[in-house]
């Protein structure tokens, strides 16, 4: 049912794709500005500038929604998708209420500690990332899929040499991407713009993670086909999502990291990944 929901959605995503190509920001916040004078003391309700979201009592939480099934704007024009369900549960077992911000994929680490307080977003885990933010233990594990056109002779890594390869802009694809000879990265902020582009012809092949790469392949399978990077053709290393947390922030780490624990344990947590990732 949730799946066919899902499916559902995306058809209509993708019916508007097409009719406004101009990126536009979803972020929801206002503007700051106006905030900055708090030397007084005053507290604004989940102000960043506070003791921080444990004693506030507001996690302000980056999102991109744009990730099947992890994150997707759902029917209510809100963030929904796994990754939202999880953080959800860790803002109940914390006791602070969530307040998700919707926004681009490569802005999110850069934000952490100024616009929101931590970031959850299928994000994997990188040295690159480590040297901005601090990560939770992780979640969930991935590996990059290649969509090709379903009649597109492309088969492995070395194929991919010298072809338009579409991405997530600032995305562990991306970065793959920057590694093929030759080849250019036509980036992209939303995966389903990317995926419309292979579509269409304007890409020779779309690099994403492994479970919206399936969401993809489901909903346009008599057009693509999929390949699983991690297989010897390919050969893709595993990635592995956390949270992206404040550096150097050990309570609220630990914190985070004790209510994963507990989901796991209680069983919470493989109620998720059944209801929003199914396998
Ligand atoms: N896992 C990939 C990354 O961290 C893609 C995440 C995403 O597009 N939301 O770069």
């Amino acid at each position: 049912m949730k799946k066919a929901a899902i499916a559902l959605l995306f058809t209509l995503t993708l019916a508007f794709a097409g009719c406004g190509d101009k990126e536009e920001s979803t972020n929801t916040t206002t503007d700051q500005t106006e905030q900055t004078g708090t030397e007084t003391g005053d507290d604004v309700q989940g102000d960043l500038e506070g003791e921080g979201p444990l004693v506030d009592g507001v996690l302000n939480v980056g999102t991109n929604a744009e990730f099947p099934p992890f994150e997707f704007v759902g029917d209510d024009g809100e963030p929904d998708g796994f990754d939202m369900a999880l953080i959800k549960a860790i803002g109940e077992k914390l006791g602070v209420d969530v307040v998700v911000e919707n926004m681009e994929f490569d802005s999110l680490v850069a934000s952490i500690g100024s616009k929101i307080d931590v970031a959850i977003a299928g994000m994997t885990i990188t040295d690159e990332r480590k040297n901005m933010v601090d990560f939770s233990d992780e979640y969930y594990e991935a590996v990059q899929y290649v969509i090709v056109p379903a009649d597109s002779e492309i088969a492995s890594a070395k194929d991919l040499e010298g072809k338009n390869i579409g991405v997530q802009l600032g995305t562990t694809g991306d970065f793959i991407v920057e590694d093929i000879k030759d080849a250019t990265a036509a980036q992209y902020n939303k995966a389903v713009d990317a995926v419309n582009d292979l579509r269409n012809g304007r890409v020779d092949a779309v690099i994403i993670d492994k479970n919206p790469a399936q969401v993809f392949g489901e909903q346009f399978k008599d057009e693509v086909k999929l390949y699983d990077g991690e297989s010897a053709e390919f050969g893709f290393e595993k990635e592995y999502y956390a949270i992206a947390l404040p550096k150097g922030d050990e309570e609220l780490a630990k914190s985070v990291n004790d209510a994963l624990a507990e989901l796991k344990a209680d069983g919470t947590f493989d109620e998720l990944v059944t209801q929003y990732i199914g396998n």
